[in-house]
């Protein structure tokens, strides 16, 4: 008879107590869960484009598959979809970056991750945005080192403040994680306010930055993105972080890029071959296609997100107790529900969920400061957005706030 060993005694590391996890997957969880027995529920809660991946994307990747690339690929990608990144990046930007510095990773999540925990140790502070992509803060919590929000606020347009973001650093700064256009706000941080943070940097080179720019290309109202890319004062200590999962609506398929300075970039490479070896070749010659190829399929779905955007901010501002500013950027709505009486945006978005069939995540999700508001990410059809908008205005109507 085998032994067992009762699976209570085993424990992870106590750094394993301190991981975080997002919660928008649980409540996808629920939302299926809900669907499952048979309840209509709208989902306006995960981040990720409703669209399928462009079609000649999608035939790269079998082309791919049938042309024999079943093998491991160099681990920090193949030599053409690095390149095609550096194109990419010139064509957008006009700006120069060596390919032989950009690592194929799968999905943008894993630079966090790996940036994370090349500066995170007891003692060290990271800075991060609060309300802010959830990850951030966990890894931090990981690593031993200092999680030190930086508030993003709705009265600044749901920027990043470089006054507020300097005055935090100290000598203990190791690393900063800017995010522009934002989740979970839809902010966007404009060039000025960049040119001040970068100017300020300069009074502290010890200080890393870690460039979170996933949303660059949704925006709105003829913003134009404000890269860290366009700084040669900071190259030296900049990692960028981006990727195909929301441009090209590629969540599934795991393809990130990122860029590491001289100094970082062996580290990165290390770190690749012991946890991933290579990102699936397949998907990296879809990858490919999806740069070299037409982009009419961005401009289409940005027109898309564009009239959702319009469509679900113009309804929230006509929910009682809500007020929605209008976002600049990303495909995610962040409206202030202090004024509905329900002082725990977490329960609010509960009760959305589990009485009115409305799936939104609660502020606090994103770090202390989200509190008083909720995301809802309009990656859904406008019919559906219509439907919530509807059933949130009864609910917000009839409901007594807990
Ligand atoms: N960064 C931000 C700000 C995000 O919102 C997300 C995904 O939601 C990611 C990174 C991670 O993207 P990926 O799915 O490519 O790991």
């Amino acid at each position: 008879m085998p032994t067992s060993t009762p699976s209570s005694r085993l424990r992870p590391i106590p750094a394993f107590d301190r991981i975080g996890e997002e919660n928008a997957f649980a409540v996808l969880a629920r939302a299926t869960e809900l669907a499952g027995q048979g309840r209509d529920i709208v989902n306006l809660g995960i981040g990720q484009p409703d669209f399928s991946t462009p079609a000649h994307i999608v035939e790269a990747a079998v082309k791919a598959l049938r042309d024999g690339h079943h093998g491991y690929t160099p681990s920090t990608g193949i030599a053409p979809l690095r390149e095609a990144v550096a194109a990419d990046v010139h064509r957008r930007f006009g700006a120069e970056i060596d390919p032989g510095k950009v690592v194929i990773v799968p999905g943008g999540k894993v630079t966090m991750f790996s940036a994370i925990l090349m500066f995170g140790e007891p003692g060290a502070d990271i800075l991060y945005p609060d309300p802010g992509f959830p990850i951030y803060r966990s890894m931090i919590e990981f690593t031993g080192a200092r999680p030190v929000p930086v508030p993003i606020r709705e009265a600044n347009g749901f920027a990043f403040s470089a006054e507020e973001t300097l005055a935090l650093i100290t000598p203990a700064t190791r690393l900063i994680i800017l995010n522009s256009p934002a989740n979970p706000t839809g902010g966007v941080t404009p060039k000025e306010e960049v040119d001040r943070l970068v100017a300020g940097l300069a009074a502290h080179p010890q200080v890393a930055i870690l460039s979170d720019e996933i949303y660059d290309q949704f925006l709105f109202d003829g913003e134009k993105h404000a890269t860290l890319l366009a700084y040669p004062e900071i190259r030296d200590r900049l990692i960028l972080l981006n990727g195909w999962s929301k441009t090209y609506a590629m969540t599934g398929w795991r393809m990130g890029w990122s860029l590491w300075p001289d100094g970082l970039f062996e580290a990165m490479r290390k770190l690749a071959v012991n946890a991933w070896s290579c990102v699936n070749a397949p998907a990296q010659y879809g990858a490919l296609a999806a740069l070299q190829g037409p982009q009419d399929c961005v401009a289409d779905m940005l027109a898309e997100f564009d009239a959702r955007r319009h469509l679900v901010v113009k309804g929230l501002n006509a929910l009682p107790g809500v007020s929605c500013a209008v976002p600049k950027g990303a495909f995610y709505a962040f409206p202030n529900v202090a004024g509905t009486g329900w002082t725990s945006a977490k329960k609010l978005a509960s009760a959305l969920l589990e009485e009115a069939g409305v799936a939104t995540i609660g502020g606090p999700d994103f770090g202390v400061h989200g509190e008083g508001y909720i995301r809802l990410s309009y990656a859904n059809s406008a019919a559906n957005i219509s439907r919530a908008l509807e059933r949130m205005g009864n609910f917000l109507s009839e409901a007594r706030a807990a």
